[in-house]
């Protein structure tokens, strides 16, 4: 694994490079997130060894059994939580997480912001948006974010720097991503959280400041955990 790692960062940073470089977008705009969901404290290593250093997580517990032990060697970690968050772990949250790119509705923003206020650490957070509004998926409805965007600043006090969202499956995510552009451009917000192992290259073109990228770096997780069902 190790050389792989080395090998898999370079080839997926060389990619991000070439369509930062065919869209013209500036260098240093596009941060990878690696989304190291499911792989093991001793799969990631190789990668904080090779130079990586933000990452994401979709589960609290997950977060917390693997990363403050990481964290012990590195401390400059980024870790960005990219997972459905329930307000009994916010707590939590806020204490294992730099960015929370979840943010949802108000009762979770609500608590989050009070959890920041309590721990003394205000997170830059992105909401998630459910841009292709399937039943399935978390995040607000497009139509309710630019609205949500200003009461998560106004009334809860939230950083909000972003929107991010996981198109449907199966459909060209272009349009989706131009959509969430759109909605950025609308809320006053610069940051876009799009494109994954699949299609980060068309999140790229279409403006991500963002990319979250799992399986192309790790492998194929052990169990598939697909984006949309990060609860199991
Ligand atoms: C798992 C996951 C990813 C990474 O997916 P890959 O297809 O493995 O790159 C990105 N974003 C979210 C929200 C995820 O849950």
């Amino acid at each position: 694994m190790d050389a792989g790692a080395a090998g898999n960062l370079a080839a997926i940073r060389e990619r991000i490079a070439r369509a930062q470089d065919r869209f013209g977008a500036p260098p240093e705009r596009v941060e990878l997130v690696a989304v190291s969901k499911t792989f093991p404290a001793d799969a990631i290593a190789p990668f904080l060894a090779a130079g990586q250093r933000v990452f994401g997580e979709n589960r609290v517990q997950e977060a917390k059994d693997k990363w403050p032990g990481l964290r012990a060697g590195y401390p400059d970690i980024t870790l960005h939580l990219i997972g459905p968050l329930q307000t009994n772990k916010a707590r939590e949250a806020v204490a294992l997480f730099d960015v929370i790119e979840t943010v949802d509705r108000d009762k979770l923003a609500g608590v989050l912001a009070a959890e920041m206020v309590r721990a003394g650490r205000r997170l830059p957070c992105f909401v998630q948006v459910n841009i292709g509004l399937e039943a399935q998926k978390a995040g607000i409805a497009p139509a309710e974010t630019v609205a949500f965007v200003q009461r998560c600043r106004d009334v809860h006090g939230l950083d909000i720097v972003g929107l991010m969202c996981i198109p449907p499956d199966g459909v060209p995510p272009g349009p989706y991503f131009a959509h969430l552009a759109t909605l950025a451009r609308d809320a006053g917000v610069s940051g876009l959280s799009m494109g994954m192992s699949g299609d980060f290259e068309v999140g790229i073109a279409m403006g991500a400041t963002h990319v979250r990228v799992g399986s192309a770096l790790f492998g194929t997780r052990p169990k598939d955990v697909p984006a949309d069902r990060q609860d199991i």
